[in-house]
């Protein structure tokens, strides 16, 4: 059973052109194909709110349906079939000719008429240090990419001659095929196969691109990567990628930003853990020690008593949210280093220490250990 498309767009039935519109773009824009790559049911609600809008923008057509609703076939009055051929098709051509098409795809609105292809996004991975990360960097990176070719200018004709008009779909691109059914007469559209859709071919190909408008090059950018980044972030410059064949529109380069492995520290979010080796006698009577930073270094005070294992804080020593105001904290892991070589003399002294009543753990007191155990987390 087809939907009231009244409902479909989810206006009221008094709504005006204005807010058909409206409706429908939002619709439209939520369940494309293209961002809905073989979602068929998306596919039926792109078409479904096409249809519907493609009769309601109309008003005779909208009259007609208002009148007599699915029912109408409309076949050889000139109204509109009751959509039993508004095929995907028909649906993005729909969207098309709103202009919306440029709204999709963030740039401007592309006009009806000849296709031009639009060049490959370049993608380039990026490998950034921690301290990199912490601080934000500005990178300079060599792309090679297709540029426009000068020789001809992009236009893929030899200097001196031009493009001439293709003479299959003579300039636009595509091809109409009427056909006729019981519903009334259809029209399909296809792109042309002779020029692919531009409307021209090249009599005599530009003898430095062959044709194609374009070469292989080379040119160098200045990123900013902002700080707080991690693996699988990218960063998208619009226009930097591959040219467009035949003059067409550049794609973008796409930044795909990849953490290096870190020799000294371990990242948690915005948190990085430092794993820190002292001797029993710093934890016991504690101590003031050096430890590195992702930006230089800084003293940590470790508390008399501080059982190995525990994770001290140094507040604001991590790593900054990505566009945010937060820095994470540097983690330290303490632990205590346990000698395995040792002089006679350190073993004598460790084995008067051995039997000192203060070094003993405590015995069967488990409150006391379940304290030790949540300094750790
Ligand atoms: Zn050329
Ligand atoms: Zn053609």
């Amino acid at each position: 059973m087809k939907r009231d498309y009244y409902e479909v767009l989810g206006i009221s039935r008094d709504a005006n052109d204005n807010e058909i519109k409206k409706a429908y773009r939002k619709l439209a824009m939520e369940f494309h194909p293209d961002r809905n790559p073989g979602n068929k049911e998306a596919e039926e609600k792109f078409k479904e709110a096409s249809e519907a809008y493609e009769v309601l923008k109309d008003a005779q057509k909208r009259q007609r349906y208002d009148r007599f609703g699915h029912q109408d076939a409309g076949a050889g009055h000139g109204g509109f079939s009751g959509g039993f051929d508004f095929d995907l098709s028909d649906a993005l051509r729909t969207f098309m000719s709103e202009g919306f098409f440029g709204d999709f795809f963030g740039g401007s609105s592309r006009s009806r008429g000849p296709r031009q292809q639009r060049g490959a996004d370049l993608q380039l991975r990026l490998k950034l240090t921690l301290e990199e990360i912490a601080t934000g960097v500005e990178k300079k990176l060599k792309l090679k990419r297709y540029v426009r070719c000068d020789e001809c200018d992009g236009s893929g004709a030899q200097r001196g001659t031009s493009t001439i008009t293709c003479p299959y779909c003579k300039g636009a691109g595509e091809i109409r095929q009427a056909s006729r059914s019981i519903f009334g007469q259809f029209v399909n559209i296809t792109t042309c196969s002779h020029c692919g859709g531009q409307g021209q071919i090249v009599a005599e190909p530009c003898v430095v691109c062959n044709g194609d408008g374009r070469v292989k090059g080379e040119r160098s950018i200045n990123v900013k990567i902002p700080a707080g980044v991690t693996t699988g972030n990218y960063i998208s410059l619009e226009g930097e990628g591959h040219a467009g064949p035949k003059g067409g529109p550049t794609g973008d380069a796409i930044i795909l930003i990849e953490e290096q492995e870190h020799d000294l520290f371990e990242r948690h979010g915005d948190d990085i853990l430092y794993h820190l080796y002292v001797n029993f006698s710093q934890v016991a009577l504690g101590d003031q020690v050096d430890v590195p930073t992702l930006t230089n270094k800084a003293k940590l005070t470790i508390p008399p008593g501080t059982q190995s294992g525990k994770i001290l804080r140094m507040k604001g020593k991590g790593i900054p949210h990505l566009n945010g105001y937060h820095v994470g904290d540097q983690l330290v892991s303490v632990h205590v280093w346990t000698p395995s070589k040792l002089s006679e003399k350190e073993k004598k002294l460790l084995q008067e220490l051995a039997v000192c009543e203060g070094l003993q753990p405590p015995k069967g007191d488990k409150s006391f250990f379940q304290k030790v155990k949540d300094a750790f987390i």
